[in-house]
């Protein structure tokens, strides 16, 4: 039986491919995950290019999205973390203590294994069924308990989240 690379429990279901991590570290790694991705891509400003830089944009934008996607990686960690590290002394409700707790291990080991983040975002930051950059193409809606963010130009959902909590 392998366990899990974060909280060196047993692993019961395998959400990433790549990695051993179990249903209760991935679902606060998809909080985390969440959180990020909407921020980036929210915070990056559709652009419109021409010609020559039209030219270039094609052949390069895709590779710049990537690193987009992961360049804030570490200060997002920092971020997330110092708000855990917060939210753990403020609170007093075990599950809400609990949560956190896990938070702080799964940030803990995001820091020691930053190449999670390209094995992450490598399907997301295309859109899948156009080809469109998610940076350009992006819609995000709240369906439900979900968040979902999709692609603008031909409506193909890219990745959806459960209620994400914003620590
Ligand atoms: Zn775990
Ligand atoms: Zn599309």
């Amino acid at each position: 039986m392998e366990t899990c690379v974060i909280c060196d429990q047993e692993q019961d279901s395998k959400l990433y491919e790549k990695y051993n991590i179990c249903t209760s570290c991935a679902d606060i790694m998809e909080d985390v995950m969440g959180e990020y991705f909407v921020r980036t891509i929210w915070h990056s400003e559709p652009k419109e290019m021409s010609g020559y830089f039209k030219y270039l944009g094609n052949t390069t934008k895709y590779i710049s999205d990537y690193k987009k996607l992961t360049q804030k990686s570490l200060n997002h960690i920092k971020n997330v973390s110092r708000r855990t590290a917060d939210a753990i002394e403020n609170t007093d409700t075990p599950s809400k203590q609990r949560y956190f707790e896990r938070m702080q291990e799964v940030l803990d080991w995001l820091g020691k294994c930053p190449e999670f983040y390209h094995y992450y975002f490598k399907d997301y930051y295309i859109c899948p069924t156009c080809g469109a950059s998610i940076f350009e193409k992006y819609s995000k809606d709240e369906v439900g308990d979900w968040l979902v963010v999709s692609c603008s130009d031909c409506g193909a959902a890219i990745k959806k989240y459960f209620s994400p909590k914003i620590v």
